[in-house]
């Protein structure tokens, strides 16, 4: 049966002072004092609505059962459950990839283009997370961010990275013991890795299991430690990797590594390597997507008149049609000239567009034809009429 609230059950907030409290308690004890109940039903009522009186204001009246009644509520009070577990709770025997319930997008399946690439097997469309660990002694995962051309992430190629992780020690196979010496049961916790702590509180004792000080929680101890890696089992290693880089990846792209972190301590699976690209900005093209947007500088008589300009697009250049008539800031498509989307088939657009040269300063010729066209020309009509 769900216990009530105390300060419910006597009627007060939890503002209430230690005199309110006992205005409270006489009023609702009087009120459900057995021996004013009429009948058997009723009286069965009373003692339990008493005793529940009783109870909440045993625990209101005492500042120190009142602060851990506000804190844990009716927990601070049941027997076993002492409040102090909450605390060891986060030292051990959590998951420590718990929080990371990210999950990736796996192409290798999905995607014929990519099945080929056995270098990776999945993107991270900017989203990370771990899958869901439960190994403790699993390595870590180790993220790098490379900077890369615009060209290369439009078109792809190949990137050299270096990194450093590490690896399974080669002297020791990873155990961190010398040869022909292995780990001992440690004597602390026996090789449990926890160790049971029994401590009393105001609310009774209780017991709490940590982690074992002396062996960290491997249960064992490496006695004749391996002079290669100092007994850790792991050494650092620099590595070299050259990265396929897909096309149509942009700047937050990541890419896994299956395996290629950090191993894990006493032989725990490896972590993943995460690549994330950076892209250089372009001297001319801007990218939105999988769209590419150019600046088209155009004089007052080309944007009028309309004229066939020579433009780059990421494939190389092509001659545009401008209409007539265009404005200063008007976006000129070119369909299927953008990059190509990462992953799978399409093109983005490509924009041109227009930024109007008005001139600073005319000179004698081109100012006469300016004027006389500013004489012919109708005027605009001003959205005021
Ligand atoms: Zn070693
Ligand atoms: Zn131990």
């Amino acid at each position: 049966m769900a216990k009530r609230d105390f300060y419910e059950v006597l009627g007060v907030n939890k503002s209430a002072t230690a005199e309110d409290l006992k205005k409270a308690y006489r009023k609702a004890a009087m009120q459900y004092h057995p021996d004013r109940a009429k009948g058997e039903a009723e009286k069965a009522s009373y003692e339990a609505k008493f005793k529940e009186i009783n109870e909440a204001y045993d625990v209101l009246k005492d500042p120190q059962k009142k602060s851990a009644y506000d804190q844990y509520g009716h927990a601070a009070f049941e027997p076993g459950a002492g409040f102090g577990s909450g605390a060891g709770a986060g030292g051990f025997g959590g998951n420590p990839f718990g929080g990371a319930g990210g999950f990736g997008f796996d192409f290798s399946g999905a995607s014929g283009g990519f099945a080929s690439e056995d270098i990776f097997d999945m993107f991270f469309g900017g989203q990370r997370g771990g899958r869901g660990r439960q190994t403790a002694n699993a390595g870590r995962d180790l993220h790098y961010q490379i900077q890369i051309t615009f060209d290369k992430a439009v078109h792809g190629g190949e990137e050299r990275i270096q990194y450093e992780h590490l690896i399974a020690c080669a002297t020791c196979k990873g155990s961190g013991s010398a040869k022909g010496s292995d780990p001992v049961t440690c004597d602390r916790c026996n090789g449990a890795g926890e160790i049971q702590q029994a401590s009393r509180s105001i609310f009774g004792q209780f017991t709490t299991l940590s982690v074992c000080p002396k062996c960290q929680g491997e249960g064992k101890m490496i006695k004749d430690p391996c002079q290669m890696c100092a007994g850790k089992g792991r050494v650092g290693q620099q590595e070299e990797l050259i990265i396929n880089v897909p096309v149509g990846v942009d700047n937050g792209t990541e890419l896994r590594f299956s395996g290629k972190g950090d191993v894990g301590a006493r032989g725990g699976r490896a972590g993943d390597l995460y690549i994330e690209f950076r892209i250089n900005p372009h001297a001319y093209f801007k990218r939105r997507g999988n769209d590419v947007y150019v600046n088209l500088p155009l004089t007052l008589s080309q944007a009028a008149l309309g004229a066939h300009i020579e433009v780059p697009t990421v494939d190389g250049k092509t001659t545009v049609k401008v209409p007539a008539g265009v404005n200063h800031g008007t976006e000129i498509r070119l369909s299927g000239k953008g990059v190509q989307r990462l992953g799978g088939s399409g093109k983005g657009d490509q924009f041109l567009v227009v930024d109007l040269q008005v001139p600073k300063k005319v000179s004698g010729e081109e100012k006469k034809i300016l004027e006389e066209l500013e004489r012919k020309e109708p005027k605009p009509k001003m959205p005021w009429g």
